[in-house]
Protein backbone atom coordinates (compact mmCIF):
# COMPACT_ATOMS: atom_id res chain seq x y z
CA UNK A 1 0.00 0.00 0.00
CA UNK A 2 0.82 3.46 0.02
CA UNK A 3 0.56 5.27 2.84
CA UNK A 4 0.48 9.04 4.26
CA UNK A 5 1.95 9.65 7.41
CA UNK A 6 1.07 13.35 8.06
CA UNK A 7 4.00 15.33 10.82
CA UNK A 8 7.58 14.09 11.25
CA UNK A 9 7.45 14.29 14.82
CA UNK A 10 8.62 10.82 17.15
CA UNK A 11 5.05 9.56 16.61
CA UNK A 12 5.01 10.34 12.62
CA UNK A 13 8.21 8.98 12.23
CA UNK A 14 7.63 5.69 14.41
CA UNK A 15 4.37 4.79 12.57
CA UNK A 16 6.61 5.45 8.90
CA UNK A 17 9.22 2.90 9.57
CA UNK A 18 6.66 0.44 11.35
CA UNK A 19 4.88 0.82 7.83
CA UNK A 20 7.96 0.45 5.88
CA UNK A 21 9.33 -2.36 8.11
CA UNK A 22 5.95 -4.27 6.79
CA UNK A 23 6.90 -3.63 3.22
CA UNK A 24 4.48 -0.51 2.21
CA UNK A 25 5.10 2.71 0.45
CA UNK A 26 5.67 5.32 2.96
CA UNK A 27 5.34 9.22 2.55
CA UNK A 28 5.76 11.21 5.58
CA UNK A 29 4.89 14.74 5.02
CA UNK A 30 5.88 17.51 7.69
CA UNK A 31 4.46 21.34 7.24
CA UNK A 32 8.38 22.62 9.15
CA UNK A 33 11.46 21.62 7.66
CA UNK A 34 12.94 19.20 9.43
CA UNK A 35 12.34 16.48 11.65
CA UNK A 36 11.11 16.77 15.40
CA UNK A 37 9.80 20.28 15.21
CA UNK A 38 6.59 20.07 17.77
CA UNK A 39 6.02 18.47 20.71
CA UNK A 40 9.08 15.91 20.28
CA UNK A 41 12.04 18.53 20.23
CA UNK A 42 10.26 20.17 23.90
CA UNK A 43 9.72 17.23 26.16
CA UNK A 44 11.54 15.86 29.37
CA UNK A 45 13.39 13.16 27.57
CA UNK A 46 13.02 10.61 29.98
CA UNK A 47 11.38 6.97 29.28
CA UNK A 48 9.21 6.29 31.66
CA UNK A 49 8.82 3.07 33.53
CA UNK A 50 4.82 3.24 33.39
CA UNK A 51 4.17 3.90 36.87
CA UNK A 52 1.05 6.16 36.90
CA UNK A 53 -1.15 5.19 34.36
CA UNK A 54 -4.84 3.42 35.21
CA UNK A 55 -4.28 -0.43 34.40
CA UNK A 56 -5.74 -1.04 31.13
CA UNK A 57 -5.19 1.86 29.70
CA UNK A 58 -3.53 2.46 26.16
CA UNK A 59 -1.03 4.61 27.99
CA UNK A 60 -0.36 2.02 30.61
CA UNK A 61 -0.22 -0.53 27.56
CA UNK A 62 1.86 1.36 25.24
CA UNK A 63 3.98 2.62 27.92
CA UNK A 64 5.65 -0.45 29.48
CA UNK A 65 6.10 -2.19 25.67
CA UNK A 66 6.98 0.99 24.31
CA UNK A 67 9.90 1.12 27.14
CA UNK A 68 10.95 -2.32 27.03
CA UNK A 69 11.12 -1.88 23.00
CA UNK A 70 12.52 1.64 22.95
CA UNK A 71 15.85 -0.16 25.26
CA UNK A 72 15.92 -3.13 22.88
CA UNK A 73 16.10 0.00 19.88
CA UNK A 74 18.49 1.82 21.96
CA UNK A 75 20.85 -0.86 22.29
CA UNK A 76 20.72 -2.02 18.66
CA UNK A 77 20.87 1.23 16.92
CA UNK A 78 23.32 2.77 18.85
CA UNK A 79 21.30 5.86 20.25
CA UNK A 80 22.33 7.66 23.70
CA UNK A 81 20.41 6.13 26.47
CA UNK A 82 20.50 6.04 30.16
CA UNK A 83 18.88 3.31 32.85
CA UNK A 84 19.75 6.10 35.46
CA UNK A 85 16.53 4.65 37.61
CA UNK A 86 13.96 7.50 39.39
CA UNK A 87 12.45 8.15 43.06
CA UNK A 88 8.98 9.27 43.42
CA UNK A 89 9.31 11.16 46.88
CA UNK A 90 7.21 11.49 49.50
CA UNK A 91 7.57 14.33 52.26
CA UNK A 92 5.08 13.95 54.57
CA UNK A 93 2.56 11.34 55.58
CA UNK A 94 -0.43 12.19 53.11
CA UNK A 95 2.18 11.79 50.17
CA UNK A 96 3.19 8.55 51.26
CA UNK A 97 -0.10 7.36 51.15
CA UNK A 98 -0.07 8.92 47.69
CA UNK A 99 2.93 7.25 46.60
CA UNK A 100 1.93 3.82 48.03
CA UNK A 101 -0.87 3.82 45.30
CA UNK A 102 1.65 4.81 42.55
CA UNK A 103 3.56 1.50 43.95
CA UNK A 104 0.43 -0.59 43.51
CA UNK A 105 -0.55 1.22 40.10
CA UNK A 106 2.82 0.17 38.94
CA UNK A 107 3.08 -3.72 40.12
CA UNK A 108 -0.99 -3.75 38.04
CA UNK A 109 0.83 -2.37 35.42
CA UNK A 110 3.78 -5.00 35.27
CA UNK A 111 6.46 -2.64 36.26
CA UNK A 112 9.06 -4.26 36.50
CA UNK A 113 11.77 -4.55 39.68
CA UNK A 114 10.12 -1.56 41.66
CA UNK A 115 10.35 -1.26 45.24
CA UNK A 116 9.47 1.34 48.34
CA UNK A 117 11.87 2.26 50.50
CA UNK A 118 12.85 4.45 53.54
CA UNK A 119 13.85 7.97 53.77
CA UNK A 120 17.07 7.03 55.00
CA UNK A 121 17.80 4.53 52.25
CA UNK A 122 16.77 7.31 49.45
CA UNK A 123 18.97 9.52 51.18
CA UNK A 124 22.14 7.18 51.24
CA UNK A 125 21.26 6.78 47.12
CA UNK A 126 20.95 10.56 46.93
CA UNK A 127 22.33 12.11 49.61
CA UNK A 128 21.07 15.79 49.08
CA UNK A 129 16.90 14.57 49.36
CA UNK A 130 14.57 15.50 51.85
CA UNK A 131 11.82 12.44 52.31
CA UNK A 132 10.00 10.20 54.39
CA UNK A 133 10.20 7.23 52.02
CA UNK A 134 10.09 7.05 48.34
CA UNK A 135 8.89 4.48 45.44
CA UNK A 136 12.39 3.22 43.31
CA UNK A 137 12.23 2.61 39.67
CA UNK A 138 15.67 1.31 38.41
CA UNK A 139 13.29 0.70 34.63
CA UNK A 140 13.14 4.44 34.00
CA UNK A 141 15.58 6.15 31.83
CA UNK A 142 16.49 8.86 29.73
CA UNK A 143 17.44 8.92 26.12
CA UNK A 144 18.42 10.95 23.36
CA UNK A 145 15.44 11.54 21.58
CA UNK A 146 16.95 13.84 18.45
CA UNK A 147 19.24 10.80 18.27
CA UNK A 148 16.38 8.20 18.24
CA UNK A 149 14.09 10.31 15.99
CA UNK A 150 17.27 10.39 13.02
CA UNK A 151 17.52 6.51 13.56
CA UNK A 152 13.90 6.18 12.60
CA UNK A 153 14.23 8.44 10.30
CA UNK A 154 17.14 6.40 8.76
CA UNK A 155 15.93 3.26 8.68
CA UNK A 156 12.68 4.73 7.02
CA UNK A 157 14.94 5.85 4.01
CA UNK A 158 16.58 2.25 4.26
CA UNK A 159 13.16 1.05 3.59
CA UNK A 160 12.44 3.42 0.35
CA UNK A 161 10.54 5.48 2.87
CA UNK A 162 10.90 9.81 2.15
CA UNK A 163 10.06 12.90 4.13
CA UNK A 164 8.26 15.75 1.92
CA UNK A 165 9.68 18.73 4.14
CA UNK A 166 7.33 22.28 4.09
CA UNK A 167 4.77 20.24 2.84
CA UNK A 168 1.50 20.72 4.76
CA UNK A 169 -1.56 18.77 4.36
CA UNK A 170 -4.40 20.84 3.47
CA UNK A 171 -7.65 18.53 3.07
CA UNK A 172 -8.37 15.01 2.47
CA UNK A 173 -11.33 12.97 0.71
CA UNK A 174 -12.04 9.20 0.52
CA UNK A 175 -12.83 8.66 -3.01
CA UNK A 176 -12.99 4.89 -3.52
CA UNK A 177 -10.70 3.33 -3.17
CA UNK A 178 -7.78 5.88 -2.33
CA UNK A 179 -7.56 8.86 -0.20
CA UNK A 180 -7.73 12.11 -2.20
CA UNK A 181 -4.87 14.24 -0.31
CA UNK A 182 -4.07 18.32 -1.24
CA UNK A 183 -0.61 19.34 -0.43
CA UNK A 184 0.62 22.55 -0.19
CA UNK A 185 3.88 23.98 0.17
CA UNK A 186 7.07 22.52 -1.30
CA UNK A 187 5.54 20.14 -2.59
CA UNK A 188 2.05 21.21 -3.40
CA UNK A 189 -0.56 19.14 -5.11
CA UNK A 190 -3.13 16.43 -5.26
CA UNK A 191 -1.51 13.20 -4.90
CA UNK A 192 -3.49 9.48 -4.01
CA UNK A 193 -2.67 6.87 -1.37
CA UNK A 194 -4.29 4.03 -0.08
CA UNK A 195 -4.03 4.36 3.65
CA UNK A 196 -3.57 8.00 5.80
CA UNK A 197 -2.40 8.38 9.43
CA UNK A 198 -2.60 11.34 11.15
CA UNK A 199 0.21 12.21 13.39
CA UNK A 200 0.19 15.91 13.37
CA UNK A 201 0.21 16.60 16.97
CA UNK A 202 -0.93 19.57 18.26
CA UNK A 203 -2.89 20.04 14.77
CA UNK A 204 -4.29 16.73 14.89
CA UNK A 205 -7.43 18.15 15.47
CA UNK A 206 -7.34 20.91 12.66
CA UNK A 207 -6.84 18.43 10.08
CA UNK A 208 -8.98 15.62 11.38
CA UNK A 209 -12.18 18.50 10.94
CA UNK A 210 -10.54 19.31 7.10
CA UNK A 211 -11.20 15.63 6.14
CA UNK A 212 -14.24 15.54 3.99
CA UNK A 213 -17.28 13.16 5.84
CA UNK A 214 -15.33 12.70 8.47
CA UNK A 215 -18.20 12.68 11.72
CA UNK A 216 -17.48 16.65 13.68
CA UNK A 217 -18.63 14.53 16.70
CA UNK A 218 -15.65 12.16 16.64
CA UNK A 219 -12.87 15.04 16.63
CA UNK A 220 -11.92 15.73 20.79
CA UNK A 221 -11.56 19.10 22.39
CA UNK A 222 -7.71 20.00 21.87
CA UNK A 223 -6.18 21.26 25.88
CA UNK A 224 -3.41 23.17 25.93
CA UNK A 225 -1.20 22.71 28.89
CA UNK A 226 2.43 24.31 28.47
CA UNK A 227 5.01 22.92 30.75
CA UNK A 228 8.00 25.34 31.30
CA UNK A 229 11.95 24.14 32.35
CA UNK A 230 14.11 25.74 34.46
CA UNK A 231 17.86 24.91 34.10
CA UNK A 232 20.19 24.75 37.13
CA UNK A 233 23.61 26.86 36.66
CA UNK A 234 25.39 24.75 38.96
CA UNK A 235 26.97 21.28 39.44
CA UNK A 236 24.20 18.90 39.50
CA UNK A 237 22.79 17.24 42.98
CA UNK A 238 21.31 14.25 41.68
CA UNK A 239 22.23 10.92 39.63
CA UNK A 240 18.79 10.13 38.99
CA UNK A 241 15.21 11.35 38.11
CA UNK A 242 13.60 12.51 41.65
CA UNK A 243 9.42 13.16 41.07
CA UNK A 244 7.37 14.85 43.67
CA UNK A 245 3.59 13.34 44.10
CA UNK A 246 2.00 14.21 40.56
CA UNK A 247 -0.19 17.04 40.22
CA UNK A 248 -3.30 18.26 38.09
CA UNK A 249 -2.65 17.97 34.82
CA UNK A 250 0.99 16.52 35.12
CA UNK A 251 3.64 14.29 36.75
CA UNK A 252 4.79 17.64 39.32
CA UNK A 253 8.25 19.78 39.12
CA UNK A 254 10.97 17.14 38.97
CA UNK A 255 14.71 16.85 38.65
CA UNK A 256 15.00 16.22 34.68
CA UNK A 257 18.78 15.35 33.61
CA UNK A 258 19.99 14.88 30.08
CA UNK A 259 23.15 12.50 28.75
CA UNK A 260 25.69 15.10 29.37
CA UNK A 261 24.48 15.25 33.39
CA UNK A 262 23.10 18.83 32.95
CA UNK A 263 20.09 19.10 35.70
CA UNK A 264 17.59 21.00 34.98
CA UNK A 265 13.72 21.28 36.78
CA UNK A 266 10.16 21.19 35.66
CA UNK A 267 7.52 20.39 33.25
CA UNK A 268 5.03 22.84 35.22
CA UNK A 269 1.39 23.16 34.21
CA UNK A 270 0.64 26.42 32.64
CA UNK A 271 -3.56 26.23 31.16
CA UNK A 272 -2.83 28.15 28.27
CA UNK A 273 -5.47 29.32 24.99
CA UNK A 274 -2.63 29.45 22.38
CA UNK A 275 0.44 27.75 21.23
CA UNK A 276 2.94 30.09 22.59
CA UNK A 277 6.66 29.28 23.67
CA UNK A 278 7.62 32.33 26.27
CA UNK A 279 8.63 31.61 30.13
CA UNK A 280 8.02 33.94 32.37
CA UNK A 281 10.82 34.08 34.73
CA UNK A 282 8.26 34.59 37.64
CA UNK A 283 7.08 31.36 37.65
CA UNK A 284 10.75 30.80 38.98
CA UNK A 285 8.94 31.93 42.49
CA UNK A 286 6.56 28.41 42.78
CA UNK A 287 9.70 26.40 41.51
CA UNK A 288 11.78 27.50 44.45
CA UNK A 289 9.16 26.83 46.75
CA UNK A 290 8.27 22.87 45.26
CA UNK A 291 11.89 21.78 44.79
CA UNK A 292 12.92 22.90 48.35
CA UNK A 293 10.20 20.16 49.65
CA UNK A 294 12.77 17.67 48.73
CA UNK A 295 16.11 19.60 47.78
CA UNK A 296 16.17 21.90 50.74
CA UNK A 297 19.66 22.76 49.38
CA UNK A 298 18.46 24.48 46.24
CA UNK A 299 20.75 27.77 46.36
CA UNK A 300 18.86 30.86 45.81
CA UNK A 301 19.13 32.71 41.97
CA UNK A 302 20.44 29.05 40.47
CA UNK A 303 17.33 28.70 38.70
CA UNK A 304 17.14 30.31 34.72
CA UNK A 305 14.37 30.02 32.41
CA UNK A 306 15.44 26.78 29.58
CA UNK A 307 12.56 26.13 27.38
CA UNK A 308 8.54 24.95 27.23
CA UNK A 309 6.73 22.06 25.49
CA UNK A 310 2.60 22.22 24.84
CA UNK A 311 0.93 19.30 25.88
CA UNK A 312 -1.30 18.49 22.82
CA UNK A 313 -4.29 17.43 26.08
CA UNK A 314 -8.09 16.19 25.89
CA UNK A 315 -9.23 17.11 29.26
CA UNK A 316 -8.90 20.47 30.93
CA UNK A 317 -7.98 21.55 34.90
CA UNK A 318 -9.66 18.82 37.36
CA UNK A 319 -10.81 17.14 34.79
CA UNK A 320 -9.83 12.90 34.81
CA UNK A 321 -6.63 12.65 32.71
CA UNK A 322 -7.61 11.13 28.69
CA UNK A 323 -6.08 8.42 27.77
CA UNK A 324 -3.97 8.20 24.54
CA UNK A 325 -6.58 8.18 21.53
CA UNK A 326 -5.61 6.03 18.20
CA UNK A 327 -8.85 6.54 16.09
CA UNK A 328 -8.95 3.88 13.28
CA UNK A 329 -12.16 2.83 10.96
CA UNK A 330 -13.96 1.07 14.23
CA UNK A 331 -14.35 4.68 15.23
CA UNK A 332 -15.06 6.62 12.95
CA UNK A 333 -15.95 4.66 9.88
CA UNK A 334 -13.78 5.87 7.25
CA UNK A 335 -11.42 3.20 5.90
CA UNK A 336 -7.65 2.96 6.01
CA UNK A 337 -7.45 6.10 8.42
CA UNK A 338 -5.72 6.51 12.10
CA UNK A 339 -6.09 9.61 13.59
CA UNK A 340 -3.59 9.69 16.48
CA UNK A 341 -5.35 12.62 19.12
CA UNK A 342 -3.72 13.64 22.76
CA UNK A 343 -0.84 11.98 22.36
CA UNK A 344 1.24 13.83 25.23
CA UNK A 345 3.39 12.14 27.81
CA UNK A 346 4.58 9.18 27.74
CA UNK A 347 4.40 9.61 23.97
CA UNK A 348 7.87 9.49 23.32
CA UNK A 349 8.43 6.52 25.63
CA UNK A 350 5.63 4.60 23.71
CA UNK A 351 6.09 5.62 20.12
CA UNK A 352 7.71 2.21 19.04
CA UNK A 353 4.43 0.13 20.70
CA UNK A 354 1.71 2.91 19.25
CA UNK A 355 3.51 2.46 15.85
CA UNK A 356 3.09 -1.11 16.25
CA UNK A 357 -0.76 -1.16 17.22
CA UNK A 358 -1.00 1.94 14.15
CA UNK A 359 0.62 -0.43 11.39
CA UNK A 360 -1.54 -3.39 12.18
CA UNK A 361 -4.41 -0.35 11.75
CA UNK A 362 -3.56 -0.19 8.26
CA UNK A 363 -4.50 -3.66 5.81
C1 LIG B 1 6.42 19.26 28.45
C2 LIG B 1 6.37 17.85 27.91
C3 LIG B 1 7.17 16.86 28.48
C4 LIG B 1 7.13 15.56 28.01
N1 LIG B 1 7.99 14.62 28.53
C5 LIG B 1 7.97 13.37 28.05
C6 LIG B 1 8.89 12.40 28.56
O1 LIG B 1 9.78 12.71 29.34
N2 LIG B 1 8.77 11.12 28.11
C7 LIG B 1 7.82 10.74 27.22
O2 LIG B 1 7.73 9.56 26.92
N3 LIG B 1 6.98 11.65 26.66
C8 LIG B 1 7.06 12.96 27.04
N4 LIG B 1 6.22 13.89 26.49
C9 LIG B 1 5.32 13.49 25.43
C10 LIG B 1 6.00 13.44 24.05
O3 LIG B 1 6.90 14.52 23.88
C11 LIG B 1 4.90 13.49 22.97
O4 LIG B 1 3.95 12.49 23.23
C12 LIG B 1 5.44 13.27 21.57
O5 LIG B 1 6.57 14.08 21.33
C13 LIG B 1 4.36 13.58 20.54
O6 LIG B 1 4.91 13.41 19.27
P1 LIG B 1 4.05 13.66 17.95
O7 LIG B 1 4.83 13.07 16.86
O8 LIG B 1 2.65 13.19 18.18
O9 LIG B 1 3.91 15.25 17.83
P2 LIG B 1 4.94 16.33 17.24
O10 LIG B 1 6.32 16.07 17.65
O11 LIG B 1 4.37 17.67 17.60
O12 LIG B 1 4.87 16.12 15.67
C14 LIG B 1 3.76 16.54 14.89
C15 LIG B 1 4.29 17.11 13.60
O13 LIG B 1 3.21 17.31 12.70
C16 LIG B 1 3.48 18.45 11.91
N5 LIG B 1 2.20 18.90 11.35
C17 LIG B 1 1.13 19.43 11.99
N6 LIG B 1 0.12 19.65 11.13
C18 LIG B 1 0.56 19.26 9.91
C19 LIG B 1 -0.04 19.25 8.60
N7 LIG B 1 -1.31 19.64 8.39
N8 LIG B 1 0.70 18.82 7.55
C20 LIG B 1 2.00 18.41 7.73
N9 LIG B 1 2.59 18.38 8.97
C21 LIG B 1 1.88 18.81 10.03
C22 LIG B 1 4.13 19.42 12.91
O14 LIG B 1 4.91 20.39 12.24
C23 LIG B 1 4.96 18.47 13.76
O15 LIG B 1 6.29 18.39 13.30
C24 LIG B 1 6.26 15.21 26.95
C25 LIG B 1 5.46 16.21 26.37
C26 LIG B 1 5.53 17.51 26.81
C27 LIG B 1 4.72 18.57 26.16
Amino acid sequence: MQVLVVGAGVIGLAVARAAALRGHEVVVAEATGGIANGVSSRNSEVIHGGLYYPTGSSRARHCVRGRRMLYAFCASHGVGHRKCGKLVVATNEAELAKVETIRAQAQANGVENIEMIGGNAARAMESELSCIGALHSPETGIIDSHGFMMALWGELEERGGAIAFETSVERMSFKAPHWRVQFSGRDAGTLDFDAVVNAAGLGAQALARRIEDYPADKVPRLILAKGNYFGFAGRPAFSRLIYPTPVDGGLGVHVTLDLAGRMRFGPDVEWIKEEAYSIDPRRADSFYERIRAYWPGLPADSLVPDYCGIRPKLTGPGEPAADFMIAAEAAHGMPRLVNLFGIESPGLTSSLSIAEEVAGCLA
